[in-house]
C-alpha cells in the first residue's frame, strides 16, 4: 500500500494539488522545479489543458514518460462525468461506478505518477513559438508541448426544471443513459441528425419515443427522417417547445407550448433527452488552432496532432461522433504518446538537444 494523501499547496497564487511521491517519506512533495514567485513563469515539458477523462489519461501517460506534466484542469475539475450518476459502460467496472468517483480515481492515478494538477481555467495562450505559453489564474505556464483536452458541453434548454431533474430522468447522452429507460416512455428534444440518432437508438430500450421539435419541419437529413418515420415506436411532435419538465425527483412528463398557435399540452414521459447540440470548449484556442466545419478542433488524420507542431488535441473537443469517456481516455493516451515521440524527435534533431522553434501560425489576435 502506498501513502496517497492528497496535499493542497498554494504557491504564490498557484493552487496545486499533488501527492507525496511514491518512494518519499511523506515530507517531500512533488512540485514545480522552481518555486514560482509572483509573476514568475512556471516551466515544464508538457502542459495539459482539461481534467476530464482525456486530460487525466494524458497526464498518467505523460507522467510515466517522465514529462513532468502540469494539468491545468479547469475551475471545476473532472469534466462532464462529474455531473452524472452511474457510469455502466466504462470497462473494468462491472458493477457500475459513480461518475465523480471514476474521475477521482483518474485523478489519483495521475497524481500517483507525479502529475501536478492546477484547478484553474486557461484564459489566454500564445502558441507563436516554443516554449508555448499559457496563462491561468494570473500565472504564466511555459511548455515544450501542449495537450488540449477541454471537452465539450451539452447545450441545454436552460429552464429551471430541466436543471433540477438532470441525472434524475433528464439527460443529454442517449448512448450513456438510454439503457436506464427500458420499457419506458421517453421524449427527445431536437430536430437535427443527432436528435434522430438518439431517438432511433432509444427505441432499442424504450417502448415509446416522442420527438419534440420547435419548427414545422426537421433539420435532419432525409435518410434519418425516413428511418425515424418508419419506426413505429417514434411519434413526432412538431411546432412545440418544452416549457417545463414535470416531476419532483423523477420525470413525470413535460409541458409543451405550441409555437405555431397558442396552446399548451402535457406529454407524459418518464425520461427526457435533450439533443439540441454540443459546444466544444475552444474559445481560448480559436485564434491558433484549426477548427472543423462543426467548430471542433481539427486533428491530422489518425493522429492527435493539431495544425501547430507540438500542440496535440484529445477527447470530446475534437470528437463530435463518439463522445464517450472511454474514447476520450483512449485519445488522451494517444496524445501523450504523440507528444512524447514528437518531443524526442524534435529534440534529437536540434543542435545540442535544444528544442526547435515551432512554425508560428498566423493568428489574428493572441487569443
Ligand atoms: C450527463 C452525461 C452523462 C454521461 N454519461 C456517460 C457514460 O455513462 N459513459 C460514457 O462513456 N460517457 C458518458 N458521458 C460522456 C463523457 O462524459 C464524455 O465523453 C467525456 O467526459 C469526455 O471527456 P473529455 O476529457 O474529452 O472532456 P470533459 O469531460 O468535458 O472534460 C473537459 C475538462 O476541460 C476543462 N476545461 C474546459 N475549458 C478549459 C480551460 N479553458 N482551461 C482549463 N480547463 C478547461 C473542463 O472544466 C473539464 O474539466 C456523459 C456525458 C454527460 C454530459
Amino acid at each position: 500500500m502506498t501513502d496517497e494523501r492528497p496535499t493542497r499547496l498554494s504557491l504564490g497564487g498557484l493552487k496545486l494539488q499533488t501527492l507525496a511521491p511514491l518512494e518519499s517519506d511523506g515530507d517531500q512533495i512533488a512540485m514545480p522545479a522552481r518555486r514560482p514567485t509572483s509573476g514568475e513563469p512556471v516551466s515544464t515539458r508538457v502542459v495539459i489543458v482539461g481534467s476530464g477523462p482525456a486530460g487525466l489519461t494524458a497526464a498518467i501517460y505523460a507522467a510515466r514518460a517522465n514529462l513532468a506534466p502540469i494539468v491545468i484542469g479547469g475551475l471545476v475539475g473532472g469534466g462532464q462525468l462529474m455531473v452524472t450518476s452511474d457510469v455502466e459502460n466504462y470497462p473494468g467496472f462491472p458493477e457500475a461506478i459513480a461518475g465523480p468517483e471514476l474521475m477521482d480515481r483518474f485523478r489519483a492515478q495521475a497524481l500517483r505518477f507525479g502529475a501536478r494538477i492546477v484547478d484553474a481555467d486557461v484564459d489566454r495562450v500564445d502558441f507563436a513559438g516554443r516554449p508555448f505559453r499559457l496563462w491561468a489564474d494570473g500565472v504564466e505556464y511555459r511548455a515544450d508541448a501542449v495537450i488540449v483536452a477541454t471537452g465539450a458541453e451539452a447545450i441545454w434548454l436552460g429552464i429551471d426544471s430541466e436543471t433540477r431533474l438532470r441525472g434524475k430522468g433528464v439527460s443529454a447522452c442517449a448512448t450513456c443513459d438510454g439503457f436506464f429507460f427500458r420499457d419506458k416512455v421517453v421524449g427527445v428534444v431536437g430536430g437535427g441528425d443527432s436528435a434522430l440518432e438518439d431517438a432511433l437508438y432509444l427505441t432499442r430500450f424504450a417502448k415509446e419515443v416522442h420527438l419534440i421539435h420547435r419548427r414545422d419541419a426537421l433539420r435532419a437529413s432525409k435518410i434519418m427522417q425516413a428511418r425515424a418515420e418508419a419506426n413505429p415506436k417514434i411519434a413526432m411532435h412538431l411546432n412545440r417547445t418544452v416549457k417545463e419538465v414535470l416531476g419532483d425527483n423523477t420525470v413525470d412528463g413535460v409541458r409543451l407550448e405550441r409555437t405555431d398557435r397558442s396552446g399548451e399540452e402535457i406529454l407524459p414521459v418518464e425520461g427526457l433527452f435533450v439533443a439540441i447540440g454540443h459546444r466544444p470548449n475552444v474559445d481560448v484556442f480559436r485564434d491558433w488552432l484549426d477548427l472543423d466545419d462543426k467548430g471542433y478542433l481539427r486533428v491530422e488524420g489518425r493522429t492527435t496532432a493539431s495544425n501547430i507542431d507540438g500542440v496535440f488535441v484529445a477527447g470530446d473537443v475534437d470528437d463530435h461522433r463518439y463522445r464517450q469517456a472511454v474514447t476520450a481516455a483512449g485519445e488522451g493516451c494517444r496524445a501523450a504518446i504523440d507528444a512524447e515521440r514528437w518531443l524526442e524527435a524534435t529534440e534529437s534533431q536540434a543542435p545540442g538537444g535544444t528544442a526547435a522553434v515551432a512554425t508560428p501560425p498566423s493568428p489574428t489576435t493572441a487569443g
